[in-house]
């Protein structure tokens, strides 16, 4: 069975305000020159402010964009809270749910961003659900232990598995430069892949994509792309510049 295609995704967090939507024009004009759309899918996910102008701009440009994160209900009471409905409205495609700085900020837990995950769904969009170990439970051997407990709560029934996209990022490895071993990625990674497919069955199971996550850049991606059941990288600091993007996108296409 061909494995599913590569999806890089960029993660702006808190950072961008409508002039670094220059820099998405500039991604674009980049894939084309790449011919990426033919190989591979692009997301950006900016923060929310920019995402209703960023999706009118890269419509048919081969960049979709998505949102970092939502509120499980649809509307109500909720002040300074946006749906994943409303994003859905704004023009995203897709949500980063349970990102280590979201449980760790804003003390989300697996149950919250399977509530999430529902409404994701039910909107129609794509969930990226992140899971992934602190550098203290991998000290203590529990990486495994870890991934399985995040990837059972913080998915929910309702979800279907092509709405799926699972984000394996070390906690350790967010914005830190570290990366762990190309083994220790392909074990979590086999692990994961074996967890879905008793999961979903072995034809869906294994049709859900798998990024890493974890400061990938130009000069590792390709190395990290390579490895069996990885399907993509959930990209935050070299997404913030057209040049440091493409260096990886580049290496996608070329893997
Ligand atoms: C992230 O925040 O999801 C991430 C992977 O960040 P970075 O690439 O900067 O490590």
């Amino acid at each position: 069975m061909a494995p599913p295609r590569t999806l890089i995704a960029g993660n702006w967090k808190m950072n961008g305000l409508r002039a670094a939507l220059g820099e998405l024009a500039a991604m674009a004009q980049g894939l084309e020159a790449l011919s990426a759309a033919d190989r591979l899918d692009v997301l950006v996910c900016p923060p929310a402010t920019l995402i209703a102008e960023a999706a009118g701009a890269m419509a048919d440009r081969g960049i979709a964009i998505g949102a970092q994160d939502c509120h499980p209900a649809d509307a109500g009471a909720h002040t300074g809270d946006l749906s994943a409905v409303m994003l859905a409205d704004a023009g995203a495609t897709a949500i980063i749910l349970g990102h280590s700085e979201r449980r760790g900020d804003h003390g989300e837990t697996d149950g919250l961003v399977a509530c999430k995950a529902a409404s994701v769904g039910a909107a129609g969009l794509t969930a990226i659900v992140c899971i992934g170990e602190t550098l203290g439970q991998r000290r203590y051997g529990l990486t495994l232990d870890v991934l399985e407990r995040q990837l059972a709560a913080s998915i929910p029934a309702s979800l279907a598995s092509e709405q799926l996209v699972v984000a394996y990022e070390p906690v350790w490895a967010i914005g830190t430069g570290l990366t762990p071993s190309l083994d220790d990625v392909a074990s979590a990674h086999g692990f994961l892949r074996d967890k879905l497919v008793a999961r979903y069955g072995s034809e869906a199971g294994n049709g859900v994509r798998l990024l890493y996550g974890g400061s990938v850049k130009a000069g590792n991606a390709a190395e990290l792309l390579s490895i069996t059941n990885v399907n993509g990288a959930l990209v935050g600091g070299a997404s913030l510049k057209a040049s440091d993007f493409l260096g990886i996108v580049s290496a996608a296409c070329a893997g």
